[in-house]
């Protein structure tokens, strides 16, 4: 027996909650996530800010200016427009809902991040922005008890009547199938970052958002577009953990320099900005670094114990680590970091398929192009997810699904260690020869042994919908012979084999 909503939201983070709030109109709401709810996805860790327009002499146009720019004009340009516009009211309404922004002497605090030509970017709690929007969204799920929570649940399959998306197959954390039906369905599952063997991304971001849309048939796009940020915190040797603390740009931005382990820097020899290159710049140069064989660290030295009051999370990262950033060099690596590319959708956030929508990280809305201006997706996630959501409620209630075309995937296997070494095999290919720097040759091999690795899952196997994800970006990277924004292929055969991070641990 199904269970009928009038929308389903697949993705408990800031575009997934945003999606359901806005629909405060509709009484029959189910909302998914892997983990608790709201506490899973990227949304919490998102440290450094939230972009809106709102400061003197900023408008949104200025703002979508930047946006293109970044983008290298590969951005959906209405998509850009709406979303600079709608920024202002986004603000206000978190306000409305208790974000506690940072303030100086009454008036909202703007930091200036690179790219943006004015000071835009609010924060929260210093570094901590994404929780404290996160922890008032979740607070606002609590005053709409109606919507029912599957908290603990993974979706593995859409579920379709004809054309139309109806529904989703879920499992539930005691391994059984529940079926959920609804004429919208919304996939907010977040990013693609784990499908590299380092990124600053959750658990939770496989791109099995991706994976869903296209078995049922949804096109995607953009997919090739993959953003490094050039610091993260370098992982210990014992480590296999993929996720790795994010080191701030502000950082840099404060006066931190790049070294390698001769105490050299780099950076000005490669951008007349030095460290504060864009980010796609300053990854190149670290890759380029360990190719040549070097190690990279960040030198905060000379901001001595201001560190711990300024830059807390980085401060505490780095004790963990038993590292005295006052006084000793900090190890850093890039790391996989935002999808630009998705599960295409228009401007109402409509997917291919009749009954399907996507927002936030898991969507192309187009508004991002081949690079990401910094800031532009937690607002993305939240200006296209409450629109949506409001503009279903606006629908009203929706007739009840009849009946669902019999599903086609096999059931799913529970994780094996077969799939855990084709996952850290597949992140390990995609990290070498699919990230920073690509080559058509390495393109080509990566492509070749995901196709062996496909070939090998047994149908219904975990690592199976990781590696299809990872072998449609590798296609569109292939298709895309020129460099762009994030996309950069290097057309020589010399690049060093594997620049591997391991050397720095
Ligand atoms: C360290 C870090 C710092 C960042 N800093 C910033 C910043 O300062 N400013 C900014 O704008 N952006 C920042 N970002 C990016 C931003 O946080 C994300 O793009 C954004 O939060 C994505 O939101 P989302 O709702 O789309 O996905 P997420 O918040 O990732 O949520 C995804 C949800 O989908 C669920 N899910 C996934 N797959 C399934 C499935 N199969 N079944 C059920 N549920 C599923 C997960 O459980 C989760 O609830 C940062 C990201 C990171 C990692």
């Amino acid at each position: 027996m199904a269970e009928q909503f009038d929308l389903i939201v697949v993705g408990s983070g800031a575009a997934g909650l945003s999606v359901a709030l806005g629909a405060g109109g509709l009484l029959r709401v189910a909302v998914v996530s892997r983990g608790v709810l709201g506490l899973d996805g990227a949304s919490c860790w998102a440290q450094g800010g939230i972009a809106a327009a709102v400061g003197p002499g900023d408008s949104p146009s200025q703002h979508a200016a930047d946006t293109l720019h970044a983008g290298h004009r590969l951005n959906h340009k209405s998509a850009v427009r709406w979303l600079a516009e709608a920024a202002p009211d986004v603000i206000r309404w978190l306000l409305s809902l208790g974000v506690q922004f940072d303030t100086h002497q009454g008036r909202l605090t703007l930091g200036r991040e690179a790219a943006h030509s004015f000071p835009r970017i609010l924060h929260a709690g210093g570094d901590a922005t994404g929780a404290e929007v996160m922890r008032c969204l979740r607070e606002a799920m609590t005053r709409q008890p109606w919507i029912e929570r599957y908290e603990f649940c993974e979706a593995q399959e859409l579920l379709k009547r004809g054309g139309n998306v109806v529904g989703v197959a879920l499992r539930n954390r005691r391994g059984e199938t529940v079926r959920l039906v609804a004429p919208n369905v919304v996939l907010a599952t977040g990013g693609i970052g784990q499908l590299y063997r380092y990124t600053t991304n959750p658990i939770e971001a496989d791109g099995s958002g991706i994976a869903l849309a296209h078995l049922a048939g949804a096109e995607l796009a953009d997919l090739e577009f993959v953003q490094f940020h050039p610091t993260a915190l370098a992982p210990r040797a014992d480590d296999s953990n993929t996720q790795l603390p994010l080191v701030t740009e502000a950082l840099r931005g404060a006066g931190a320099t790049l070294v390698n382990e001769t105490g050299s820097r780099f950076m000005g020899a490669v951008s007349g900005q030095a460290e504060l290159a864009p980010r796609d710049v300053v990854a190149r140069a670290v890759w380029d670094q360990w190719a040549r064989g070097h190690r990279v660290f960040i030198d905060a030295r000379q901001m001595g114990d201001s560190l711990r009051s300024r830059f807390p999370s980085f401060f505490e990262a780095c004790k963990a680590r038993q590292i005295d950033p006052r006084v000793q060099f900090v190890p850093v690596v890039p790391a996989a970091h935002y999808h630009m590319g998705g599960i295409k959708v228009d401007l109402h956030s409509m997917a291919s398929l009749k009954g399907l929508y996507a927002v936030g990280e898991a969507a192309c809305t187009g508004v991002h192009g081949a690079n990401r201006l910094a800031s532009n997706s937690l607002l993305e996630a939240i200006a296209y997810g409450r629109s949506l959501g409001e503009r279903l409620a606006q629908r009203g209630p929706a007739q009840p699904i009849a009946a669902v075309d019999p599903q086609a995937q096999a059931p799913i296997r529970p994780l094996s260690t077969n799939d855990k070494l084709v996952s850290a095999r597949a992140q390990q290919i995609m990290w070498n020869d699919v990230g920073i720097v690509r080559t058509p040759e390495r393109l080509t091999q990566a492509l070749q042994q995901m196709h062996v690795m496909e070939r090998r899952l047994l149908p219904g196997s975990p690592a199976l919908r990781q590696v299809l994800v990872c072998r449609l970006i590798i296609e569109a990277a292939i298709k895309r012979s020129e460099s762009i924004g994030a996309h950069y292929v290097e057309n020589t055969k010399n690049i060093a084999a594997s620049a591997s991070p391991r050397a720095v641990a």
